[in-house]
């Protein structure tokens, strides 16, 4: 059975204390792999060869930065079948949709290499009296902490712009999907990144992940998780002083107006709905539609909901794979359970899917669309994170802002409209991070992203990522 190891100091390393946790394949329901069950010792070594590289890293010319970034992005498109089938094993997503996060992770790294290149000081003139000048220094060592969705590209959108700023890295992968953090570490040996600028600690989030929030050569922390570990990990590191920035959960409406362009509404929501099934912070779970449109909608969607294929996540016309576990195959079936108690009118799905063979044991849910739930009601309210939808109708401009503002979290938000009044009227009123009009998770890498309210503090993305892993220096020098 493979045994995945850490990358410590530019080298595997086995867990010092020996210990393994199965590692399953979601498709099949059975252990593939090993993933290293780290600890406390573990982060350790990691944080002292982090400290060892930094002094180096941080005076390493932007021009080696960039040249060794771009490797490890080319070497990630190289292997793109070879990592793509890695993370379809670990996560359960169809493959084509894992070839396409690798070749992001890939455009993450390579994003973020064009940036060593770009960085500029700004300078503020004090009417001939001083001259003020701020430059952004590296923060040192800091930490990455990961969820399982969409591992290897969340996993580099947060590494490549702490490398770029010019800090060493400590990175925990999720423990539930840490295949292809293990076979990065490999591709970053080969493409010649000098010892301990990153180190790759797996493990459990209570073990490793809270040694690593825990250290105090740890300056900062970029966490992407659930809401509830977020406010866990906060009330560690806020009493430290520690840096932190935070991509917590969502539950995000999808805001469907009479006057939009159905086809494309539709298509869209189908993915917006079950991509990665329904397993992206993103996906908007809470569909609004304007009243005179909500039946047409409606019958539309669910002839194209029932023609997904939930199924084998390696052949290509699978839609919907295997969800990430059991014990996350459990909780939706829970959520599903917990809908039915409040009153959702099953309009499709509901149940799980029996496979046959080799993926008999597997975890798998049908894509399931509810109508007839309270705004207020748990369904409406909390983070599922599985192919489950509800539809709700809406009479007025005011009230889908209402409804698409009742809610905890606020992360990303779609808008479809062909009144562009209108589209820049709602878009300014809903508590969103991210919000896409007549689109979903059209992304442009320069762009912030992150949430609001219970999904989280602070943005990632283009400069607001070198922001966060840099400390800013005003030195001000009177003329
Ligand atoms: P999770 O919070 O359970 O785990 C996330 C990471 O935190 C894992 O690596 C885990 O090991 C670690 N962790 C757990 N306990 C910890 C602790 N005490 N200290 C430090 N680290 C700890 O989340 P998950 O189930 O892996 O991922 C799903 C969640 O992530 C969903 O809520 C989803 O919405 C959210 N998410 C958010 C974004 C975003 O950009 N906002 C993106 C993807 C996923």
């Amino acid at each position: 059975m493979q045994k995945i190891t850490n990358y410590i100091n530019g080298k595997a390393a086995e867990p010092t204390a020996g210990n393994y946790l199965d590692n399953p394949n979601p498709a099949t329901g059975k252990t593939y792999s090993l993933c290293p069950d780290s600890d406390a010792a573990d982060v350790q070594l990691a944080v002292e060869a982090a400290l060892a590289a930094k002094t180096s890293w941080a005076n390493t010319t932007a021009e080696q930065k960039f040249q060794v970034m771009s490797k490890i992005a080319d070497l990630i498109d190289r292997d793109n079948e070879r990592l793509a089938l890695a993370e379809t094993t670990d996560q359960g997503k169809p493959l084509w949709l894992s070839r396409n996060e690798v070749t992001r992770a890939a455009q993450n790294f390579r994003f973020y290499a064009t940036a060593t290149m770009q960085m500029a000081s700004e300078a503020h003139i004090t009417e001939n009296q001083a001259v003020n000048y701020t430059i952004r220094q590296p923060i040192g060592v800091v930490g990455c902490i990961s969820p399982w969705n969409l591992p290897l590209y969340l996993f580099t959108w947060k590494i490549a712009p702490a490398l770029a700023a010019g800090n060493c890295v400590v990175a925990k992968p999720s423990e539930v999907t840490p295949m292809t953090a293990y076979l990065l570490g490999e591709l970053c040996i080969e493409a010649g990144l000098p010892a301990g600028v990153l180190n790759i600690v797996h493990g459990l989030g209570p073990k490793v992940g809270q040694a690593l929030v825990e250290h105090p050569q740890v300056k900062a922390i970029s966490f992407t998780g659930g809401s509830a570990t977020g406010k866990h990990l906060a009330a560690t590191a806020a009493p430290m002083l520690k840096k932190l920035s935070l991509e917590l959960g969502g539950k995000n409406p999808n805001i469907i107006f009479a006057d939009c362009d159905l086809e494309k509404t539709l298509k869209t929501s189908i993915n917006s709905s079950f991509l990665n099934q329904g397993e992206i912070c993103l996906c908007g779970s809470r569909i609004y539609i304007e009243r005179s449109l909500f039946e047409t909608f409606k019958t539309r969607f669910l002839e194209l909901v029932k023609r997904l294929k939930t199924g084998n996540p390696l052949e290509d016309d699978t839609r919907i794979g295997a969800i990430v576990s059991q014990q996350h195959f459990d909780k939706v079936m829970a959520c599903i359970a917990i809908a039915k108690a409040e009153g959702g009118n099953i309009l499709t799905g509901g149940n799980s899917v029996q496979l046959e063979g080799e993926l008999a044991d597997g975890w798998y849910i049908q894509p399931t669309v509810f109508e007839g739930l309270s705004v207020d009601c748990k369904t409406q309210q909390e983070e599922i994170f599985g192919p489950v939808v509800t539809l709700t109708p809406f009479d007025t401009e005011e009230e889908a802002i209402a409804l698409a503002n009742s809610n905890s979290y606020g992360l990303a938000a779609s808008i479809w409209t062909e009144n562009l009044s209108r589209a820049h009227r709602v878009s300014a009123a809903v508590d969103s991070g991210i919000i896409w009009v007549n689109c979903w998770l059209y992304r442009d890498l320069r762009t912030p992203f992150g949430g609001m309210k219970n999904s989280g503090v602070g943005r990632e993305g283009g400069w607001e990522a070198i922001r966060f892993f840099t400390e800013a220096k005003n030195i001000c020098i009177k003329l």
